[in-house]
Parts: structure tokens; sequence; C-alpha cells
């Protein structure tokens, strides 16, 4: 219950109390900082810039019809004026793909060209259908178009990780409301994979387990389907972040076969749409985490891709900016149960 002198607005039953904790996961070798006194009822959370319905813009590149309006297209499935799903090239990439790199400016430089890859998968043909509306099955086939491009990128020996990502709402990032996700190839691997991949060797050595194999604690468990389980994480950085991880151990994203990925639709369609409810739309943001493209037979042991989802409902302040820690209102056991307990219609 809360304390008479807490503000009735803030502080659910868990707030009043739970002391703060701080809590690192393995997986991401990073600390978080559980602290109920900030909280609002974990029901309380709703996002404060929902998404309208999606407006057809009559100029919108990325509807069907407007392909020349785009950089040029690398597949599109199926290969008929009819398509479902485009990748195409990023208009303004971040990264050049035209670009060389040197073997020897890999290991010794602090300056590298700006060589990479970077596309745009466009999720659907219609203006209107985001990926939530989709049937499993188109979900699993724009899983699919992500990992064809993976294995066309992973030819070129510079690239060392590709991250895939999809911004949703203008908070979260995106600067087009067609349904769309992108895929960012570097040559070099990013801080996150290698803290990741440091954290989850140290579990590995400690216990002989890969971290993502274990078994979920029941409290953190959203919902599973026959290959994947979705949670929320037991130091979660975010309100209500959600992770899918396969069931099976897996090192790479891109290895996910076509049963495996309609498995996966379904699950990440029932988690944006209970998130839609639950929190009122939010913009979001979510991240396929893969292991980098090369790794040593060792490494393949406890390196476990996932998916997590981010609902864009609090920013990123100065503690975080200057601590690379998180603080978190919210407790993982008290999302999970609110988000067990959705229903959908
Ligand atoms: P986001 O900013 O997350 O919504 O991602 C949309 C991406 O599409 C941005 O990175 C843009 O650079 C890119 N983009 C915008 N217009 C086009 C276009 N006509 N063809 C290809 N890519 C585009
Ligand atoms: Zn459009
Ligand atoms: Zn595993």
């Amino acid at each position: 219950m809360s304390s008479p002198n807490r503000d009735p607005d803030h502080g659910g039953d868990s707030a009043g109390t739970r002391s703060p904790e701080i809590r690192k996961d393995p997986v991401t070798n990073r600390w978080v900082v559980f602290s109920p006194a900030r909280a609002k009822r974990p029901t309380d959370f709703k996002s404060k810039s929902p998404q309208n319905p999606n407006p057809k813009s009559s100029s919108c590149p990325f509807c069907i019809g407007r392909e020349d309006d785009c950089a040029p297209e690398i597949f599109r499935v199926p290969d008929v004026p009819d398509w479902k799903i485009r990748v195409i090239e990023n208009l303004y990439p971040a990264l050049n793909r035209d670009l060389e790199i040197q073997t020897g400016q890999l290991k010794t430089g602090r300056v590298l060209p700006g060589f990479g890859f970077h596309d745009v998968v466009v999720e659907a043909p219609v203006h209107s259908i985001q990926l939530s509306d989709m049937d499993p099955e188109d979900i699993g086939g724009v899983l699919l178009a992500y990992t064809k491009r993976i294995e066309q990128i992973k030819q070129h020996d510079s690239v060392k990780y590709i991250q895939v990502f999809k911004n949703h709402g203008a908070s979260a990032g995106a600067s087009m409301s067609h349904s769309h996700s992108q895929i960012l190839a570097l040559p070099v691997v990013p801080p996150t994979v290698s803290s990741r991949l440091d954290g989850t060797k140290e579990y590995f050595d400690q216990t002989g387990w890969c971290c993502l194999c274990e078994a979920k604690p029941k409290e953190l468990v959203i919902n599973e389907s026959c290959h994947f389980v979705s949670f929320v994480p037991f130091a979660a950085a975010f309100p209500f972040e959600i992770w899918i991880v396969p069931k099976y151990h897996s090192s790479h994203f891109h290895d996910l076969d076509t049963n495996k990925a309609v498995d996966l639709g379904r699950l990440l369609k029932l988690m944006l749409q209970k998130m839609a409810k639950q929190l009122n739309k939010p913009p979001f943001n979510y991240m396929i985490h893969t292991s980098p493209l090369e790794v040593a037979e060792s490494q393949l042991l406890y390196t476990h891709w996932f998916l997590q989802i981010v609902p864009q409902l609090s920013g990123v302040g100065g503690f975080e900016i200057g601590t690379g820690c998180y603080i978190n209102p919210v407790f993982p056991e008290d999302v999970a149960k609110v988000l067990r307990e959705v229903s959908l219609p």
C-alpha cells in the first residue's frame, strides 16, 4: 500500500512494499536500477503519443505503384508486379556500400571508411496495413525477407555485424509511416554485441549453460508458441520491454526456417497487439539481436539470438547517458503479469 504521504498517482502495490533493487542480466551485461518509488502502477502506463491510424499520404514512395520514387530495389516477394514485400536500398544511407575497407585498416585503424549496407524492408504494399494487422504467414514472410537479405550481405568479407530493426512512430525515430523496417550492416562489431558476448560467456563458464536456453522463471513469462517464448527480461532496462527468444539453441537469426518464421510471426503479432492494447498504441522499436557473422566454434555454445521490443514510454536522460545504467520504475514480474492477462478480441 502507498504511504499516506505519497502522491496518490504514484506507487502501486509493489511500490509501497518493495525497496529499490539493482539487477544485472547476464545477456546484456548491464546494470538496471528498479526504482518503484518513482513508479505509477504497472497498469497506469500509457503512451502520451499514441499512433494515429496511418493516414494515406498521396506522396508515400513505399506504396505499391510508387516504386520509381524509391532507391533501387534489391528484391521483392513474390517477384511479380503485385508484390507483398520489397527490400530496397535506403535513399539516404548511413553507410556507403561502394567503399572499400582494407584488412589492415580493421586491425589497426581508429578511422575506417564508412563502408556498410543500409537497406529498407517495405513490409506491405498498402499504406494502411501495419505489421500487427498482418497474418502470421505474412509476418513470417517479412522475417524470411530479413534472413534472405542477411544471407546476401554476409558474402561481403568486410561486414562483421548485421542489425535488423524497426522504428514505428515518430518518437521511436520513424520518419516514414508506411510499415517498414531496416537492415544495417556494419564493418565492426558494435559495443552492445561485444558486451553480450562477454556476459553470456561468463555465465557459460560459471554454469556450463547458455543463459538464454535456461528455463525462464514462470513469473516473467508472457506467452509461448511452439518454438518461441516471450517474456520480460529479469533486468529489463525499459518499462514494458519484451523479449522473444527461440526455445531451441541458435546463434544466428538468419538460420530461421519457414516453419519457425511463421511461428515467430504469430507470437510477435500477439506481443504487438497486447502492447498496443495495454499501452494505448505506443511508438515502439524492435531489434533483432544476433551474433557477429564470424564466431568461433566455442562461442556458438553460448550465443543465442533474440528479438527485443521496446515501447517508447520514457525518454533516456542524463543518468542513463552518463552511466550506461538505466532506471526502470516497474519490476519485470509485475509487467509480465499485466501482459499475460491482456485479453484480445
Ligand atoms: P525511418 O526513418 O525509421 O522511418 O526509416 C525510413 C527510412 O527510409 C529512412 O532511413 C529513409 O532514409 C528511407 N527512405 C526515405 N525515403 C526513401 C525512398 N524514397 N527510397 C528509399 N528509402 C527511403
Ligand atoms: Zn505508403
Ligand atoms: Zn541457447
